[in-house]
């Protein structure tokens, strides 16, 4: 159905009004199970109730739809979203290591070099995949670089990294004055991963996030390499560095996956992206934490880049919560967390059922932001993305993931940030 007709060109002109009733196929509030012929009534761009049947007063009718909470990506790098196809590991050494180096010269490109116009690209992409939230990792100053209406909201942790000493003050003194220019709602610090943060500025850092109730978001456990360089100083991540001068002399303390767990978790929430390596210590302390720490599995990336992925299934069994991101353009084909998802589905590790929920209420805990965002509840805000599916099944989670459903708005406090032409 063309949005310029009824009911979505209705949807954009009652959301301008204070208060609004929006009627789908299928609600599926995650909070309770889906709700056919259910209703969402929104004042002033929140919800004020969620319901079923015949609900009060003027309703825009949206039909064959599916109405659910706004998609919450976890983890993404807006600034490589001018990036069009993932870039492929350099051989050799391939992996991570190839990686790497193939993104350092992706950066210099034309379409990288502007970072706020591939964050801007970057956000309307999210908000035509559903998207109404983002845990963005910056490593430019972040106040410069992200509007703050008519695009997603955002989490942005602070990229940190430091192998020695002198870079890691210099990385603290960035940190402290980028944090002071945001909102801590909206703020975080991302320690970069095990490889590139010696254990004195880990431990700074977690201090700052725990004295100012900040969450993190760490890269952990994302190849062999990793744990190689941790156990033994060598392997291919120590020529990448050395061949970068980034590796100091003496030389600089690492921390384990296990010893990251821990410290992270002195934050108020902790996402762990990746883990694709965990060795049983790190899986042990990550079910001991479990009320702190998410792990965020980037399928397609992890595909590309390492070839294996999170043990999902057992993560999920410990009781660990497991989200879905993106991750960035440097590695994805594009910024959709349904994708990300349908991949897991399509697999056979998840049911579409969690798949929606490692969309929705898992990503938004992953990234502390639980309280507003990752189910339809009154009081919070109306943030919400509607599909249409081509077809529609017996389990409308099957429908929210299939290939040909699409994302025909995406509201934030009740506002469309996306409209479908
Ligand atoms: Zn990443």
């Amino acid at each position: 159905m063309p949005l310029s007709e009824p009911p979505f060109a209705g949807l954009a002109a009652a959301s301008k009004g204070a208060t609004l009733t929006l009627r789908a196929r299928t609600v599926l509030p995650m909070q309770g199970p889906p709700l056919d012929g259910g209703w969402l009534r929104l004042v002033r761009g929140r919800i004020v109730a969620v319901g079923r049947r015949e609900p009060p007063g003027r309703v825009v009718d949206l039909g064959d739809t599916l109405l659910l909470p706004g998609l919450v990506n976890p983890h993404c790098h807006l600034e490589f979203s001018g990036i069009p196809t993932p870039l492929v590991p350099q051989q050799p050494p391939g992996g991570l290591a190839g990686w790497i180096p193939a993104v350092m010269g992706a950066r210099q490109q034309p379409g990288c070099s502007d970072v706020a116009a591939a964050i801007r690209v970057g956000l309307r992409e999210s908000a035509a995949a559903g998207v109404t939230l983002i845990g963005e990792i910056a490593t430019a100053d972040p106040s410069c670089s992200y509007p703050q209406q008519g695009v997603p909201r955002l989490r942005v942790y602070r990229e940190c990294l430091g192998l020695s000493d002198a870079r890691a003050r210099g990385s603290l003194t960035s940190l402290r004055r980028g944090l002071d220019r945001l909102p801590s709602r909206a703020a975080g610090i991302s320690p970069h991963a095990p490889y590139s943060v010696r254990a004195s500025l880990a431990a700074e850092l977690l201090r700052i996030a725990a004295r100012r109730r900040l969450p993190v978001a760490v890269h952990l456990a994302e190849s062999r390499e990793e744990q190689e360089l941790i156990q033994t100083q060598g392997g291919a991540f120590r020529q990448l560095l050395d061949s970068l001068a980034a590796w100091p002399s003496p030389a600089p303390r690492l921390l384990t996956a296990a010893d990251w767990v821990s410290l992270a978790c002195r934050a108020p929430r902790a996402a762990f992206i990746h883990a694709s390596f965990l060795d049983h210590t790190a899986f042990a302390r990550l079910a001991r934490h479990r009320n702190r720490a998410a792990v965020v599995v980037c399928p397609r990336t992890a595909a590309l880049i390492s070839g294996s992925l999170a043990p999902v299934r057992q993560l999920l069994g410990a009781g660990i919560r497991v989200a879905i991101g993106t991750d960035g353009r440097g590695s994805a084909p594009d910024l959709s967390p349904r994708h990300e998802a349908a991949w897991l589905v399509d697999r056979g590790l998840v049911s579409p059922a969690e798949a929606l929920m490692m969309l929705t209420t898992s990503a938004a805990w992953a990234v502390g932001c639980e309280h507003a965002a990752g189910r339809l509840i009154p009081g919070r805000p109306a943030d919400l993305t509607i599909l249409a599916p081509e077809s529609v099944s017996a389990d409308p989670h099957a429908d929210v993931l299939a290939p040909s459903t699409r994302v025909v708005a995406t509201l934030r406090s009740g506002k469309p940030i996306f409209l479908s032409a």
